[in-house]
């Protein structure tokens, strides 16, 4: 040993932590990990992430979400309620919270100092629109609405209702999208999920700022875990990255 580290976990939350139960295998022992909006089970862990959480915490790690849930999908979580204990980066990074949901002040700082949130929020609902007459005229089965909260408007969240046709639905709209969107947008697309970000909602830069608040010491271990292509970014900011094995991350290296 060389002294002792604290450690830090940046993790994302679906299908890295959890995710729900038709993404598994039949027969996989599980536990509820999040709740949906009729308060049923929607999301679970398996045995293999229930470990990995109780290795962390045997160990007194700080785990902090980076996730694009908002305040209240991540308040659905029903693990552990202090195994996040400190802040919590929501929204797709938009959003850095403290333990009792208020928007945290220094990144609320930083947003103004570095943003033009009201032109950003205009950009936004201008994009939502553009969305919606795109879902009409191509007679799409989705649903976009855009994500905002404490004043922030954070990304315009786009999902199909049949999950099984999500990702071919998805990208005919991201095709047709992306050239529409002004510039400073960038898109993520993971499964059942298309999200236009605007340039603040950014896992990354928020992972940065709250390494920079946690005030690390040079020996501290600071380790990441996501699942998306958009997750890799926040990763590389940290000592060792990890993504789950058939993740786009993992398949996005074949
Ligand atoms: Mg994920």
């Amino acid at each position: 040993m060389v002294g002792t580290s604290k450690i830090y976990v940046f993790t994302d939350l679906d299908d890295t932590l959890f995710q729900t139960q038709k993404k598994l295998p039949p027969g996989l022992r599980t536990a509820p990990a999040a709740l949906d909006k009729k308060g049923v089970p929607q999301s679970f862990l398996t045995s293999q992430q229930s470990a990995l959480i109780s290795l962390f915490s045997s160990q007194g790690a700080s785990i902090i979400p980076v996730t694009g849930r908002n305040q209240a999908a991540f308040d659905r979580h029903v693990l552990n309620p202090d195994l996040f204990s400190g802040l919590r980066i929501l929204s797709h990074g938009a959003i850095v919270s403290d333990c009792g949901g208020r928007l945290y002040e220094p990144w609320r700082d930083y947003l103004l100092d570095n943003y033009d949130l009201e032109d950003w929020g205009r950009k936004l609902k201008s994009a939502l629109t553009k969305v919606q007459s795109l879902i009409t005229s191509l007679s799409l089965r989705l649903r976009s609405r855009v994500i905002s909260e404490h004043g922030i408007v954070a990304y315009v969240s786009i999902k199909a209702d049949n999950y099984d046709h999500a990702e071919s639905l998805l990208m005919i709209l991201k095709n047709e999208i992306a050239t529409a969107l002004p510039s400073g947008f960038r898109v993520h697309s993971n499964g059942n999920n298309l999200a236009l970000l605007a340039p603040y909602a950014s896992k990354e830069c928020a992972v940065r700022f709250v390494i920079n608040e946690l005030k690390l010491s040079a020996n501290d271990l600071v380790i990441g875990l996501g699942d998306s292509i958009t997750d890799f970014p926040f990763l590389r900011e940290t000592h060792f990255g990890m993504f789950p094995i058939g993740s786009q991350i993992d398949r996005g290296f074949l």
